[in-house]
Order: structure tokens, then sequence, then C-alpha cells
């Protein structure tokens, strides 16, 4: 851990002296959002308080202003994932819009019987996208399993692959077993099958340095709110190839060229998809989270968060009944368990009387659940405000919870 001063940086997170059941809080649920730096909040405040008006649509300075903070916004994510241009990153909601714009517009390509390959670690918003293009247009979804330590059985997705496989998608990091998946390699072999990937970058994107261009995948989704920024904003990357053949997805204001009751002309990449007002402000403040995690490093912050994982994983192993889910040799900052037969909710109110944050149930990933053979888990995820205080306050509340439950 060394050259992080990880007390500095927790200084510009407020929230994370406030207290729970009387302790100091343990904030273990970033896996399902992360917390947010002051310099997001501030730019949050700035906007409302000097700049706030509609972007593109006026001459007016203030509308210049905020058109230019959006626009810079766009700019500095698509250095950050190293896309070809700004044509190719489409602000959405989060990433499963992201993924709904896809599986619904580039999907209209599809006909029945045409197959999608996706994954057993898939969570929702990567499996039922899917499945309503399913029920409009009869696409087959073929799915791929995991072995013991959950990694997927890339001999499996290999074998998926024949002449009416017309797309892959899958997550880069699963967000309940922490799996690290192969996605370079998968990518291409399903490129040299002639196969489009989308690749779902929720869990990577906090965690792993995006490089688009390096992955050559033809979508890429992830949230702001999972990698410190506000919420409500997310991120398409699509090759522009893909983009410039896809219908729209939503229509209305913003993404036209020409309206008439004849016809109506679309806008050009990237507004062609980005119908109504954006979240604009949260799209600007987003690109003040980026720079809090260049500030420190992609590698560092991954660096620093493996050593808390790898610790409080070896040290929970010595809990008496423990089953941890997610073994991958090459894993995320994610530790999904489970006691004996308690059930995680009992778990995760025991854990939340003594201050600590983690989360129980199903993670969005009940196909997973049911490949598991269980009804949840319990799991704490790191990010880089989490110090070994942090592991070991957490350690000696789960030893307790254990004791009361055993
Ligand atoms: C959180 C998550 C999503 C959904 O992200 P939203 O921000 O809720 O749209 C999709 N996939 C994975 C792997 C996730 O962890």
């Amino acid at each position: 851990m060394e050259n992080i001063d990880v007390n500095k940086i927790r200084e510009e997170f407020p929230i994370l002296s406030r207290e729970v059941a009387g302790k100091p809080m343990v904030y273990l649920d970033n896996t399902a959002t992360s917390q947010t730096p002051m310099r997001v909040v501030d730019e949050i405040t700035r906007i409302y308080t000097r700049t706030k008006a509609n972007v593109h649509r006026g001459v007016h300075t203030l509308s210049q202003e905020m058109t230019d903070l959006q626009e810079s916004a766009r700019e500095r994510i698509r250095r950050y994932i190293n896309a070809d241009s700004i044509e190719e990153v489409i602000f959405t909601r989060g990433t499963t819009e992201g993924i709904n714009l896809v599986a619904s517009s580039f999907g209209s390509r599809f006909h029945k019987g045409d197959e999608i390959i996706l994954t057993v670690m898939e969570h929702h918003a990567n499996i039922v996208p899917w499945q309503l293009l399913s029920d409009r247009t009869g696409v087959v979804i073929r799915v791929v399993d995991i072995n013991e330590r959950g990694e997927l059985d890339l001999e499996q997705y290999r074998s998926l692959f024949n002449e009416r496989t017309v797309m892959a998608s899958f997550c880069h990091v699963s967000n309940v077993l922490g799996t690290v998946n192969p996605v370079k390699d998968m990518i291409a072999f399903a490129h040299s099958k002639s196969v489009p990937v989308l690749v779902d970058g929720a869990q990577a994107s906090p965690h792993l340095r995006i490089d688009v261009a390096d992955l050559d995948c033809d979508f890429y989704v992830f949230s702001s709110h999972k990698m410190y920024g506000p919420t409500g904003v997310g991120v398409l990357y699509g090759k522009r190839k893909w983009l410039e053949e896809m219908p729209p997805y939503q229509g209305g204001g913003e993404m036209i060229g020409k309206v008439t009751f004849a016809h109506t002309t679309y806008a050009d990449l990237p507004f062609k998809f980005e119908a109504g007002t954006p979240d604009f402000v949260g799209i600007a403040a987003f690109s003040k989270a980026i720079d809090f995690i260049e500030e420190i490093g992609m590698e560092r912050i991954a660096a620093h968060e493996h050593e808390l994982m790898e610790y409080t994983q070896q040290e929970m192993t010595k809990i008496p009944g423990i089953r941890i889910f997610g073994t991958a040799e090459h894993k995320s900052a994610v530790i999904s368990f489970l006691i004996g037969t308690d059930h995680p909710y009992d778990l995760g109110l025991l854990l939340d009387k003594q201050g600590v944050e983690v989360r129980t149930g199903h993670h969005c990933a009940m196909p997973l659940m049911d490949r598991l053979g269980i009804p949840g888990t319990v799991r704490a995820s790191f990010a880089i405000y989490n110090t070994k205080e942090d592991a070991d306050a957490f350690l000696k509340a789960l030893r307790r919870a254990a004791a009361i439950l055993g």
C-alpha cells in the first residue's frame, strides 16, 4: 500500500465519519454503490448555484457554459476509456439503460432462432433486456456455466458459438463472485466468429483500467455511481460503425435533425441516442470523480483493495462453518459468503447492529444463486477509502455474529 494516504483520502468523504448503531460506520457495500468525494458534491453545488441551464439549446451564456461542461466531461471520459471519438460516448442513466439501449436498438436486427450468449453470473441488467428482446423477436439465449471457483467455463463458451450466434454479452467482473473474466480473449474469440460483444463493465470500471480500444469490445457499459460519481449517470461506449447503423432507442428532443409530421431525421452521434434533457449536472460532476480516480491511479486503487480483500478473506476462512462463494484466480475486492445454514439476512442485520454495512440477498443475480443452490449471500466489498481497521472491525463483528447465530 505504498504511497497511498488513505486517511487523507477519507477526508474527502464526510459520510465515512458518521456512526451507525452508535458505532463508527464501516462501509463495505461498495459493489452496490460507492461513496462520493467532496469535489464531486462541490461541483454539483457549484453548478446548481452558478451555471445551471439546459444544454445545447440556447445562445445565452449559462447554456453555453453548461454545454461546455457536459461536453468536456464527454471528452474526459473518452480519454479515460480510450475511445476513438466522442461520438462513441453516449450518456445514459446507468449500466441498466445502456444494456437496454443495445438490446432494443442493436437487437432489432436479430431474427427468430438467432442466438445470444450470456453467462450464468450475469446481473439481471444483463439478462432481462435480452429476455425482453427474446419475447419480441424469438432470439434464443444460451448460457455459459461456471466452475467451482466461480470462473467461466471457457471451453463451453467457445463451444456455444455456431452459425446462429449473433451476439455475446457478459460482465467484465462479477458483482457477486468478484471473478474478473478474461474478456479480451473472449472478445477475440467471438470476433473470430464475426460475433459482436457487449461488456457489462459496471463492476470493472471502479477497479480496473478500462481501455475499449485494447479490449476491442463492440459495446461497453458502466455507471458513474459505482465509481465515486453521482447517481443517475452512465456511459455506453459503442463502436461508431454499429452506432451509426442502429435506430434510435428513445425519441424526443435533442436527438432529432428535423421534425415534421411527415418525416423526422435524427441527430448525429452521440445525440441520436440522447433523447430528452440529460442529467447534465451529474455528467459534469462525474468528470470530477474520474479526476479523483486518476489522481490516485487505478493500479494503486486496485492494489490497495486487493490487499484488503486477500487479508479479510484469509482471516474469514478461520471462522467455523464459513462458505465463500467465488475464489477465482483473478478476483476483484468482493467477498460473498454464508456461515453454515444461517440466513444472509440475519447475518446482515447483526453486522449492521455493529455499524458494519454489507449487502445481503441475491444481488440481482438470481440465476447465479440458483446455480449455487443458495437463497443469497452476504457480500462485503472494498473501495479505495477502506482501511485495515475497517477489515478488522468487519471481522470482529462477523465473529460475534457467528457466535450469536451459531
Ligand atoms: C450494478 C450492476 C449493474 C446495474 O447497474 P445500474 O447502475 O444499477 O444500472 C449491472 N451489472 C453489474 C455487474 C452490476 O454490478
